[in-house]
C-alpha cells in the first residue's frame, strides 16, 4: 500500500468513525480524537500513518504477552481450523476442559466449579446471581443485597453498576433503577503502610448490622482499578474473609483486572492468603486476544445452588465457553507459567518505581505508587485527556489517562529500553500539567 493510499484510507476510516461509531464513554456529537491502528506486534501499536507507539496500557490490562504473539496466534488459527464455535448446551469440548483444569489448578484453594461467560461485566452478573441463588436455595431469599467498598469498579451492566463507587459510578443517572447496595468506606491503609485496625470498622459495622439482608461481599482484592487505582493493605482483605465467615456471608473476589500476575501474585487474593467463595476472571484470561470470562465457585456454592429451587443455575450465554477463546486462554496461561512471569513483573515494578519517582517532585502530583506491573501517578486535578493523550502519542507511547490518574500496566514482555521510554514520557507530560 502506498503512503498516499494509506493516508487516504485512514482519512475515510476516521470520517466514518467520527460520524457513526461510539467509543467507550464518549459523546457522539463531540467525539474525542481517536488514533487509527492498523497492526500491533510485541509491545508496539502501529498507526495507519506509520507511527509506532510503545503500549503502556496492555489494552486495559489484557495483553500481558504483547500483541501478535506467535504461540497465541498459532493456537487460535489451529483451533479455528477445527472448531470455532459450538453451543455449550448439551455439548462439551477439549478447549473448555483444558482451560477449566488449568484454572482450578492455579486459583486459590477450594474453588472447584467453573462457569464460562462472555465478558468481565457478565462475569460479575453471574457471580452476583450465584450468591442470590445460593441463599434462595437455603431458604433465605431475604439475603439478596451486596456489601462492597467505595472506590470500586465492577463493570457497566446493571447489577455490576450497582456495586461501583456511588459517586464516580452511574448511581445518579440510574437512580430508582439500580438495586440499592451497602457501601463501606474505602480502605485508607495503603499496601505498604502499617496496618491500622480502624480501617475495617465501617465494613465490619455494616456487615454486622445487615447480615440478614446481605448475601455476599463483592470487592476487587488489593487493587481497586478503574475506581481510583488504589492499592490497599492485605490485612483488610484477611479481615473481610474472617468477617464474612463470622456473619455467614459469601465473598466474591473480582480478579478481572488483577488476575494472571498483574499485582505481583498470580491472583491478588494471594497477597492475603485468602480464598473467596466465588471468583471472577476476565481481561488477561485470553492474553487479550478475545473476550472471555470465567466465574469460579466452591463445590459448596455449586451444590447448594443445585439443591434448591429451580435446581439449576439460571444462566447460559450463546457464546459460553467459545472454543477459540478457551484454546487461546489455555495457551496464554501455559505461556505465562513457562515465561517466569514473576521475574518479569518484578523487573517492571522496579523500573516503574525508579522511572516514575521524578514525578513526586511536582506540587501538582498527589501520589506516585507502584504495585507489580502497575504504575500510577495521581494528580491534584483532573487532566485534559485529549491533550495529554496527544502529547503521549507525540512521544511515541500509548497512555490513556482518566480523571486525575495517569497510569500504566504494560505487557509483561516490555524490555528495559521501552519501559524507560514510557516512564520518561510520563515524567515529561506530567511536568507539562503544572499550572495547566
Ligand atoms: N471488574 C473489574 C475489576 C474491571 O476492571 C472491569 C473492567 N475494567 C470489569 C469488572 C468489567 O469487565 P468488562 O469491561 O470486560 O465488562
Amino acid at each position: 500500500m502506498t503512503g498516499d493510499r494509506q493516508s487516504g484510507s485512514s482519512e475515510d476510516l476516521l470520517t466514518f468513525d467520527r460520524r457513526h461509531l461510539w467509543h467507550p464513554y464518549t459523546s457522539i456529537d463531540q467525539p474525542l480524537p481517536v488514533y487509527p491502528v492498523c497492526s500491533a506486534d510485541g509491545v508496539r501499536l502501529r498507526l495507519t500513518d506509520g507511527r509506532q507507539l510503545v503500549d503502556g496500557m496492555a489494552s486495559w490490562w489484557s495483553v500481558i504477552h504483547g500483541y501478535n504473539h506467535p504461540v497465541l496466534t498459532h493456537a487460535l488459527q489451529e483451533q479455528a481450523g477445527r472448531l470455532s464455535h459450538v453451543m455449550f448446551g448439551g455439548l462439551t469440548h477439549e478447549p473448555a476442559v483444558e482451560l477449566g483444569r488449568l484454572l482450578l489448578q492455579l486459583t486459590p484453594d477450594g474453588l472447584d466449579k467453573v462457569f464460562f461467560c462472555d465478558s468481565g461485566s457478565v462475569a460479575v452478573e453471574v457471580a452476583m446471581k450465584m450468591a442470590i441463588q445460593y441463599w434462595h436455595a437455603l431458604g433465605r431469599p431475604g439475603k439478596n443485597r451486596f456489601l462492597t467498598i467505595k472506590s470500586g469498579y465492577h463493570g457497566d451492566t446493571f447489577h455490576a453498576m450497582s456495586v461501583c463507587d456511588p459517586i464516580t459510578g452511574m448511581h445518579q443517572l440510574y437512580q430508582g433503577i439500580l438495586p440499592q447496595q451497602f457501601f463501606a468506606e474505602r480502605p485508607e491503609c495503603g499496601f505498604y503502610d502499617t496496618w491500622d485496625a480502624g480501617d475495617i470498622r465501617s465494613f465490619s459495622d455494616l456487615l454486622e448490622s445487615h447480615r440478614d439482608e446481605i448475601c455476599a461481599v463483592i470487592l476487587e482484592p488489593i487493587v481497586q482499578g478503574a475506581g481510583g487505582m488504589r492499592f490497599y493493605h492485605p490485612e483488610y482483605l484477611r479481615q473481610v474473609r474472617r468477617l464474612c465467615d463470622e456473619h455467614d456471608v459469601l465473598l466474591i473476589a473480582d480478579e478481572i483486572a488483577t488476575g494472571f500476575g498483574r499485582s505481583g501474585r498470580l491472583f491478588a487474593c494471594e497477597h492475603a492468603a485468602v480464598s473467596p467463595d466465588i471468583m471472577c476472571l476476565g481481561k488477561a484470561l485470553t492474553g487479550g486476544y478475545m473476550t472471555l470470562a470465567a466465574v469460579l465457585a466452591t463445590a459448596r456454592v455449586g451444590q447448594i445452588i443445585s439443591s434448591g429451587d429451580p435446581g439449576v443455575f439460571m444462566h447460559g450465554p450463546t457464546f459460553m465457553a467459545n472454543p477459540l477463546a478457551c484454546r487461546v486462554a489455555a495457551a496464554s496461561i501455559n505461556l505465562l507459567i513457562e515465561n517466569d512471569w514473576q521475574v518479569q513483573v518484578e523487573r517492571i515494578a522496579d523500573q516503574l518505581r525508579q522511572g516514575l519517582a521524578p514525578c513526586r517532585n511536582h506540587d501538582h502530583v498527589l501520589d506516585v505508587r507502584v504495585l507489580g506491573a502497575i504504575g500510577v501517578v495521581e494528580l491534584q486535578r483532573p487532566v485534559q485527556m485529549a491533550l495529554m493523550q496527544q502529547r503521549f502519542v507525540e512521544r511515541g507511547v500509548w497512555v490513556r489517562p482518566f480523571g486525575r490518574l495517569v497510569y500504566v500496566m504494560p505487557p509483561y514482555c516490555m524490555g528495559d529500553a521501552d519501559l524507560q521510554m514510557l516512564t520518561s514520557a510520563i515524567c515529561e507530560v506530567v511536568a507539562m500539567e503544572a499550572g495547566a
